[in-house]
């Protein structure tokens, strides 16, 4: 039996994972970090939300228990001492596999401290400058959500992408996006080995290129390293490839540079054809295939499996929209991709998100912590209860995670909403507005599910 200081597990089944496939009981025990800032209204709003729709389609008979874990404000006030992301969290995610967050604080700039009352940021510790409270200032520290990316290995960022009917939007085919971008987290870029003009380290990576290829790089370049992995590129692909088996979706794209950089984006292409064409048996069909053997008509029950060139998915998620619906790729490509796709459905506001592992997942808001609005019951709850919905459907509770989604289109479209679409609503024209609270609109979706 493992135990926790502060974590208390609750009565209720533990989900089990056998290499990614789960098994949740009726009473599953889900981790939920609240969060900094308006993670207090926005947190228990989703929980609400889920427990009516779980309520709603068993009948009964299922209910989350939901299991308290302490990060960011909530890590200090309950720990003491100054670590945001104590390891006893990270030790519990891992213990109950399937987690939900709300928002944590990031310091950004040059102070030594930063608030996680208020985010305010200074040069000493004690109380906050800023909202003068004594027990949220700390010493400066590495984004939490990156700290759980990192040593939960949670490779896969995964972002749903669409459009919610009556969303203020200037794209005319809002209504035709409705994809998922699977991002790949740990390497790439993100792998972070940047070295700076002249280092020890640039300057010996620029003799040995020299050395052993004869090309010259500048000397006075820095020189940054972009590792792309088979073992990287083929986790990713492989979630991406069994989202679409679960979710009975048609195609897969990998998106990738391979026309320029054949070793690490090009291999990214080929070793995702591998995963899909060598490991679903036969549900995927290649593009080539597709013509080949069945005249270019989609044969009954199969994915298609393509790719892309990285600057043309650009264009193509904008003109052909309804074209695709999982994409794949490495850390950069994804990174433009999910913030431009995002924007074709009106904007950050209600998009959902995960960081998802081998055998952990942890679901997130894609906002920040708002910290002028915290416990004000003002903000939109929207991206933490959609990322529920991803949460539900990763449980195989789908039915659950159908309801919720039904409920907050139902009340976006009946202009039940919190001040941030009301205000755009009404800029646009619309006359029957009803502004919400954060748990109002809770309330509305649950009314509408
Ligand atoms: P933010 O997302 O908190 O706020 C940006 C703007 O969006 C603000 O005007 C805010 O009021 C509004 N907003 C955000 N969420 C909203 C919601 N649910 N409903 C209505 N309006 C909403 O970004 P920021 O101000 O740059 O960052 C504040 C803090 O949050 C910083 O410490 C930052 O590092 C952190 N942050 C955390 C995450 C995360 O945990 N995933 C993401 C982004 C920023």
């Amino acid at each position: 039996m493992v135990s926790f200081k502060q974590v208390h597990i609750p009565d209720g089944d533990l989900i089990a994972s056998d290499g990614g496939v789960l098994k949740v009981g009726d009473h599953p025990v889900v981790g939920v970090l609240r969060g900094d800032g308006i993670g207090i209204d926005i947190t228990p709003v989703m929980q609400k939300v889920v427990d009516a729709a779980v309520e709603k389609t068993s009948g009964g008979r299922r209910q989350i228990r939901w299991c308290p874990i302490y990060a960011g404000l909530e890590a200090l006030q309950r720990y003491g001492g100054t670590d945001v992301l104590p390891q006893e969290a990270v030790d519990a995610i891992a213990h109950v596999k399937v987690a939900i967050k709300g928002p944590f604080t990031t310091p950004i700039g040059e102070e030594t401290h930063v608030c996680l009352h208020c985010a305010h940021q200074q040069m000493h510790d004690g109380a906050c400058d800023a909202c003068k409270k004594t027990d949220g200032v700390a010493p400066r520290f590495r984004s939490i959500n990156v700290g759980l990316r990192q040593r939960l290995d949670l490779y896969a960022c995964v972002r749903p992408i669409r459009y919610f009917d009556g969303v203020p939007c200037p794209n005319k085919w809002a209504d035709r996006v409705n994809f998922v971008i699977f991002r790949e987290n740990t390497e790439d870029v993100y792998a972070g080995h940047d070295f700076e003009r002249g280092s020890d380290v640039a300057l010996a990576i620029i003799d040995l290129v020299k050395k052993m290829t004869g090309r010259d790089i500048r000397p006075d370049s820095g020189i940054g390293v972009k590792p792309i992995s088979e073992t990287g590129s083929k986790r990713l692909v492989r979630k991406a490839c069994q989202w679409a088996v679960d979710q009975n979706l048609p195609s897969v794209t990998l998106v990738h540079k391979g026309n320029i950089m054949k070793f690490t984006e090009g291999s990214f292409a080929r070793w995702g054809y591998e995963v899909a064409t060598r490991e679903f048996g036969d549900r995927f069909v290649t593009e080539k295939a597709l013509w080949d053997q069945f005249g270019g008509k989609m044969p009954a029950g199969k994915i298609l499996i393509k790719d892309r060139i990285a600057d043309s998915i650009f264009q193509q998620i904008q003109t052909r929209p309804d074209e695709y619906s999982v994409l794949a790729l490495p850390n950069l490509n994804g990174d433009y991709l999910s913030d431009a796709a995002i924007a074709l459905v009106g904007g950050l506001g209600l998009g959902p998100g995960a960081n998802i592992g081998t055998d952990v997942a942890v679901f997130e808001a894609t906002h920040g912590t708002a910290p002028k609005y915290a416990g004000q019951d003002k903000v939109n709850p929207g991206s933490i209860i959609l990322s529920a919905v991803m949460m539900l459907n990763h449980m195989g509770w789908n039915e659950a995670a159908e309801r919720i989604t039904a409920g907050v289109a139902a009340a976006i479209r009946d202009g039940h909403v919190t001040y941030d679409l009301a205000r755009q609503m009404k800029s646009e024209g619309r006359t029957d507005v009803t502004e919400v609270s954060c748990s109002g609109f809770g309330n509305a979706v649950i009314d509408r599910m």
